[in-house]
């Protein structure tokens, strides 16, 4: 013998229900098959809301009993030859009339009880169980139907009814036995209680029905025939990588429904683990797939991953009693527990402090108006003397598990679960972790439930990749040549680092643009062209509604107002890499600020080409001091424009048009006096200064300007015109370093707390001597480096440069 279920999709319309009629066609070849079924999808909803709407004096209850008659109408027509088909129109008829009556007398008692909420959901099952049987018939099909109400006996809790496994069995077996067909069809989700009154076992409550009558006539295999190739290790609506879980014990498969895998109702395994009966979850819209086994014999070398799989429940409440009166005194957990199982109240996860200051418990927010009103009550003496505090109840949460067998083997594996989280912001509220360490489950805000799957699915079992989000303002030159970068880059960065870069939003001054499910690379302009218009609070807000894992916010532009973002960003544990220097060296507060938010919430905060584009300076820094080395001295030009002015300019031409040409390759800031002016150059000495250790402000740092005052004065267009009559003075400078054989150089140097800038006579000796083009170079004299300076050098402007600076500040904020 051998049970077969077919759940809701699977049966939803006759096209859907010609392949279960296949499907059984092949099972009975094999041998006497139980064919247990769902309502038609959807059904049981439409009834149960129409029940709702009547007993609430709704009179569009009609609409929904005419919904549901339509659809069964159509399945039979569709279903049932025309030869057949009366006998089936007037059972369907009939039936729909029944609920109509019976929906109408609810709508005139204005009342809608267990039992009666029973009997109406029953006709789902009732309906399509016939229909299915009559197709079976038509086909000449050794079958017959049976109604499971007159097999299962339950006790009377309507809604979730508890079977009665003594009588049941019998009245099973009696049947079964005497009965020589092929082929039987039943419907799943009924029962009845000692009167013969219609039970139900809640909602998806069909599964259990196949297992009571597989356990009761020690069927070989139960199969679970549903609208997913198996059990995955998480809810594919949820996390589009999950995977199907080839087998899984029994143990596991329980933990796993009962902590939200509804691909099986959670006491459906309970009566054939006991009898050892092997359970399939197998695709009837695949029926060659091999789905899941559910067993007690896992195969060791199937089974290699720690965490088998990962589910979630929603509508969790969590209810806390504490108080100074619960310390050390006993008998207020059992009291807490007492009061809520008096009420029937389901408990779903428990955790208490080790101080036993509190006890916090996880319940369906359905019951917990119901539990705070009877632990308050039971409480009330205390709450009264005020050693215990009024319960207190937090909603819109929902409880997130780990489940597999092999954690117990091994270590490490909570605070791996609990520091991914922690890295993508996700606070949590509670933890429990049972004793036999089969399932480590915690409690956190329903908005993060999908975050938070997507982010454990990853890091326990995506051997494939790691996704990230990026969101970009700013798409100048150096913005285009990124997204040109990660573009060309994703596949090696997919084969390699098992990373796929998303490019998730993009602004600049004019439009935005935000895809989820990632902006196509190859085509941004043109998406960007016909996207909305720039709202930078939207885009933010947006960013972080979106709540996806892994996020990197990325500023290329010199804007003030991206800059003054970055704090509600990384609080979110968003982290931020910049181009723009402005958050950088604007005043030492905030920059340590950020830099506190970002290790407080484990978000990155890098900013590697605020000095010298693309060159690994800062990087650098960061190492030597992590690893205990003391920067002491340094000494560099960092102004890629400025090298480049001085290396181009000898007096044939004008300083003015020299400058010029700086700007035209895009060199300069935006504004280039901020460059010739000297202040680019001391932003970036104070954040390396900054980096290397030392509270320093702009205001400290000494400028030698080389620039006449007056032409620093007005707009970009006076500053070039001023630099024309200045001509003069440029060349001064030049011929009086040209005379002595020394080129001109802008340095920065940093040295015991004190950073200075200005222009410098450099002699062919000099270090700084030998530096071409745009090129920036930096010379650290560290502890470790205390002769020879430890020297970095390359080009310190460019989009190409920069933008791999950014790149490589994107990939060192995945924390690889
Ligand atoms: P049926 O109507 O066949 O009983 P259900 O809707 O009750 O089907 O259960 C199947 C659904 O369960 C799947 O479509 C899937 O969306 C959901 N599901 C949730 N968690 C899991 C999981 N871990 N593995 C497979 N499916 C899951
Ligand atoms: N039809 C019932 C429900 O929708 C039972 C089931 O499908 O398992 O909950
Ligand atoms: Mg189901």
């Amino acid at each position: 013998m051998q049970v077969l279920k077919f759940g809701g999709t699977s049966v939803a319309n006759a096209q859907n229900i010609k392949k279960v009629i296949a499907i059984a066609g092949e099972a009975i070849k094999k041998d006497q098959s139980i064919v247990v079924v769902s309502a038609l999808g959807g059904v049981t909803d439409l009834l149960l809301d129409a029940a709702m709407l009547a007993a609430n004096g709704n009179t569009s209850f009609r609409e929904k009993l005419k919904i549901i008659e339509t659809r069964h109408k159509l399945c039979i027509e569709e279903l049932i030859h025309e030869k057949h088909i009366s006998t089936i129109s007037e059972f369907v008829d009939k039936t729909i009339q029944d609920i109509f009556n019976l929906c109408e007398g609810l709508f005139m008692l204005g009342e809608l009880t267990p039992r009666s909420k029973d009997k109406i959901a029953s006709f789902g099952e009732y309906l399509s169980s016939k229909i299915i049987a009559h197709a079976f018939l038509q086909q000449e099909c050794n079958a017959i139907w049976k109604d499971s109400r007159e097999l299962i006996s339950t006790n009377s809790n309507f809604n979730n009814a508890a079977v009665d496994f003594e009588k049941t069995n019998q009245q099973v077996n009696d049947f079964f036995k005497t009965q020589q067909h092929k082929l039987f069809i039943l419907p799943g989700f009924i029962a009845s209680d000692s009167n013969g009154i219609t039970t139900t076992f809640g909602r998806g409550g069909s599964d259990y029905t196949a297992a009571i009558f597989a356990a009761a006539l020690h069927a070989d295999d139960l199969e679970i025939w549903t609208d997913v190739s198996g059990m995955m290790t998480a809810d594919p609506r949820l996390a589009s990588n999950a995977k199907i879980i080839p087998e899984i014990s029994y143990q596991e498969a329980m933990e796993l429904s009962h902590f939200g895998a509804k691909v099986i109702y959670p006491p459906t395994i309970q009566p054939v683990m006991n009898k050892n009966i092997r359970v399939w979850i197998k695709n009837t819209f695949a029926p060659e797939d091999i789905g899941t086994v559910i067993s007690n014999e896992i195969n060791s070398k199937q089974n290699v991953n720690i965490v088998t799989g990962i589910s979630s429940i929603n509508n969790i409440s969590l209810i806390t009693l504490e108080g100074s009166g619960m310390i050390g005194i006993p008998g207020f957990s059992r009291r807490l527990f007492e009061s809520l199982s008096n009420e029937k109240i389901n408990v779903i996860l428990i955790t208490q402090s080790s101080s036993e200051h509190s006890i916090s418990v996880a319940i369906d927010k359905s019951v917990s108006e119901r539990a705070v009103n009877a632990v308050n009550h039971s409480f009330s003496y205390e709450i009264n003397l005020q050693i215990v505090d009024p319960l207190k109840v937090e909603h819109d949460l929902s409880i997130i598990a780990l489940v597999g067998e092999n954690m117990r083997n091994h270590t490490g594996v909570s605070g791996r679960m609990f520091s991914t989280m922690g890295r993508n912001g996700i606070n949590v509220r509670a933890i429990a972790q049972g004793s036999s360490e089969k399932n480590i489950s915690a409690v956190i805000s329903t908005n993060d439930v999908k975050k938070t799957i997507n982010v454990l699915h990853e890091e326990f079992f995506e051997t494939t990749f790691k996704q990230l989000n990026v969101f970009l303002a700013g798409v100048g030159n150096v913005g285009s040549k990124l997204l040109e970068q990660i573009k060309n880059q994703n596949a090696v960065l997919q084969e390699k680092l098992r990373l796929n870069i998303r490019v998730t939003g993009i602004i600049n001054s004019r439009k935005m643009l935000i895809d989820d499910a990632g902006i196509n690379l190859q085509d941004w302009p043109a998406l960007l062209n016909d996207a909305k218009e720039a709202d930078f609070k939207n885009f933010i807000n947006e960013a972080i509604a979106l709540n996806l894992r892994n996020t990197i916010f990325v500023d290329i532009t010199a804007n003030p107002t991206v800059a003054s973002i970055y704090d509600q960003l990384l609080e979110r544990s968003i982290s931020v890499v910049a181009c723009n220097k402005i958050a950088a060296s604007s005043n030492y507060s905030q920059y340590k600020k950020l830099k506190d938010l970002s290790r407080e919430f484990n978000a990155s905060f890098l900013f590697e080409t605020n000095v010298g584009a693309g060159l690994p300076i800062i990087s650098t820094i960061n190492d030597l001091m992590h690893s205990g080395d003391a920067i002491h001295k340094i000494e560099a030009v960092l102004s890629g424009t400025l090298n480049f002015v001085f290396n181009h300019y000898d007096g044939t031409k004008k300083f003015a048009e020299v400058v010029q040409q700086a700007q035209n390759e895009g060199y300069t800031e935006p504004d280039p006096r901020l460059d010739l002016g000297g202040t680019d150059v001391m932003r970036k000495i104070m954040i390396l200064a900054r980096e290397s250790g030392e509270n320093i402000e702009m205001e400290e740092i000494e400028n030698h300007s080389f620039m006449p005052a007056e032409c620093m004065q007005g707009s970009v267009e006076d500053f070039y015109q001023k630099m024309e009559e200045h001509e003069l003075h440029f060349k001064k400078l030049f011929d009086e370093a040209n005379l002595s054989g020394k080129k001109l150089k802008f340095v920065a140097s940093y040295q015991s707390g004190k950073a200075t800038v200005g222009l410098q006579h450099i002699d062919s000796k000099n270090d700084l001597f030998h530096l071409y083009g745009k090129d920036n170079v930096v010379l650290f004299y560290t502890d470790r480096y205390k002769d020879q300076p430890l020297v970095i050098k390359g080009a310190g402007a460019g989009a190409e440069v920069t933008a791999s600076g950014v790149f490589a500040d994107i990939l060192r904020a995945t924390k690889l």
